[in-house]
């Protein structure tokens, strides 16, 4: 059970602690072996140290790419300790057995996420190191295997409270941990191929991530959760800087990618933008005359929801917006950027969390979507569709007025990123009222009706925002009944994808209420 390190071979690109464990090692009577610049930083904390070329009687050769590949050192980890056979094996060829293996690998993660170039990223493929850290962990019987810095603590814990040895069970959650490490390696290494050939559907689908962050629970308190960066260099939830606050739960964190995509598409040299979420879908979007009047005309769609909401906006956040946004209880805020006066602002709310992410995501840009159903990973391309790429079809004998397509493509627009069935009213860039997630296309327009009513009551409005506006629909409208729903909500112009059997009679009910319709031949759900 107990194995007593004699040997241990130290071969790392990340030298974060090395010196430190070396010694600890040392001190424990522990024979260091190294490769070139591992030895270098060890030699020079005047540690003795043995250069892993005297082992394998051979040089590194090819800039690195051969160091350790060598039976002297793949024996040495590999060799079954009480097998006779192998024991004669490593006498016969002078192979010392290696007992642990320190190893992290080439920043390929890193490269790759810096953007280098194509032959520069290849060459950040390691190769010596995954075969050691696999033959390590393959024989856990006997050999340790460490591929995280943040492990040494404990590995030097381990070898002083325990006379310089280390336990199985120990070594077995270290092997488990070098293949994941191996696999997400290969993982990223695989998706970066992907990306870079241009494969929408490879033969085999790979989702490798490091955690970045281990939650208290995911969606509800008695499930486990951690969040992984999967490398992906999209600007955004998972490369953003939280300036202030705690650290993002699962639920805010999938809410915050969903209000973040969807500002995004609202390009702020065309008018500043706001979108405020609430799980997952959006309670309010707006553009405006200024980022402050976006957040109040956001917020005026449906204020009763976007208590506790996420708050993404389009461009630089300032204090004028701050101090509105602050006036009401909000989980998260994501901008680009923030002046440091509104960061002052927003300071005064401890338990705001504010995120700036450095830029917007390109909307059109490909990518995955992943989620797992049982013995399964479905995976799509991103929806990168945009209305203002679509041929847009009058059919209707009205044709909508310049403000209407204006409207409808807003609306279009925001109910890409509401939960089907999405129904969306829009006037003069700001949603009038939004239905989501209803299994009837029918009752998603009646309740955003319903609530456009409860809102002008409440707001004291003459009538809902409703009256006049634009509404989209994210996927066909199957039967004419939707359409009158929506016109009976005060709906004036409508955008759909067209393509139902019944298009005829959903034409014919908007000529006869002098409804202009548009057909994007594109649908958007979102499931
Ligand atoms: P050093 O800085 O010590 O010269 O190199 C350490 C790095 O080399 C580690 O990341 C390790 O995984 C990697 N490495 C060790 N042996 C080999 C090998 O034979 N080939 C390649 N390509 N990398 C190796």
């Amino acid at each position: 059970d107990q194995v007593k390190i004699r040997t241990a071979l130290l071969s790392v690109s990340d030298k974060t602690g090395i010196v430190e464990l070396a010694k600890a090692l040392s001190e424990h009577g522990v024979r260091l072996l190294s490769t070139g610049g591992t030895f270098k930083a060890i030699r020079d904390a005047g540690l003795p140290v043995t250069d892993v070329s005297d082992v394998t009687g051979f040089p590194e050769i090819m800039d690195g790419r051969v160091k350790t590949l060598h039976p002297g050192v793949h024996g040495g980890l590999l060799a079954i300790r009480d097998d006779a056979e192998h024991v004669k094996a490593m006498e016969e060829h002078k192979i010392g057995a290696i007992d642990l293996a320190v190893i992290n690998l080439y920043p390929f993660e890193e490269v790759r996420a810096a953007g280098g170039d194509y032959p520069t990223t290849v060459e950040n493929i390691d190769i010596g190191g995954p075969a050691m850290i696999r033959a390590a962990a393959k024989n856990h019987a006997y050999v340790t295997v460490v591929v995280d810095p943040q492990d040494y603590p404990q590995l030097i814990q381990t070898l002083a409270s325990n006379d310089g040895q280390t336990a199985y069970a120990f070594r077995q959650k270290l092997a488990a941990r070098a293949y994941a490490r191996t696999a997400a390696y290969d993982a990223m290494i695989s998706n970066w191929f992907t990306e870079a050939l241009d494969i929408e559907i490879p033969r085999y689908r790979t989702l490798g991530g490091a955690l970045s962050q281990e939650m208290r629970y995911g969606e509800n308190p008695h499930q486990a959760a951690g969040f992984y960066l999967t490398g992906e260099k999209r600007p955004g939830v998972a490369t953003a800087r939280l300036l202030q606050g705690k650290q993002l739960s699962y639920n805010n964190i999938n809410d915050t990618d969903a209000a973040f995509e969807l500002v995004s598409e609202f390009f702020p040299e065309n008018a500043p933008a706001c979108a405020i979420i609430k799980h997952a879908n959006p309670c309010g979007v707006a553009i405006g005359t200024s980022l402050t009047d976006a957040y109040k005309r956001a917020l005026a769609c449906d204020s009763v929801s976007a208590f506790g909401g996420i708050v993404a906006l389009n461009t630089l956040l300032d204090a004028e917006t701050a101090t509105e946004i602050v006036k009401i209880f909000t989980e998260v805020i994501i901008a680009p950027d923030v002046t440091d006066e509104a960061q002052a602002i927003i300071a005064a709310k401890k338990n705001l969390r504010l995120l700036v992410t450095g830029g917007l995501p390109d909307p059109r840009s490909r990518g995955f979507t992943a989620k797992t159903v049982s013995g399964g990973l479905l995976v799509q391309t991103r929806d990168n569709a945009m209305v203002e790429d679509l041929d847009l079809r009058v059919v209707t004998k009205r044709a909508p007025t310049e403000q209407e397509l204006i409207d409808m493509k807003f609306a279009y627009k925001v109910a890409k990123h509401v939960k089907s069935n999405a129904v969306v009213y829009a006037k003069d860039g700001q949603t009038a009222a939004i239905g989501a997630g209803q299994m009837s296309r029918v009752d998603s327009a009646r309740i955003a009706g319903l609530k456009a009513e409860e809102a002008a009551k409440a707001m004291g409005w003459a009538e809902p925002m409703t009256r006049g506006s634009a509404v989209a629909s994210e996927a066909f409208l199957p039967f004419a009944d939707g359409l009158l729903s929506m016109i009976a909500a005060g709906a004036k112009a409508v955008i759909q994808p067209g393509g139902s059997m019944r298009d005829e009679e959903v034409i014919a009910a908007a000529d006869e209420h002098g409804v202009a319709m548009v057909f994007t031949g594109m649908r958007h759900f979102r499931h």
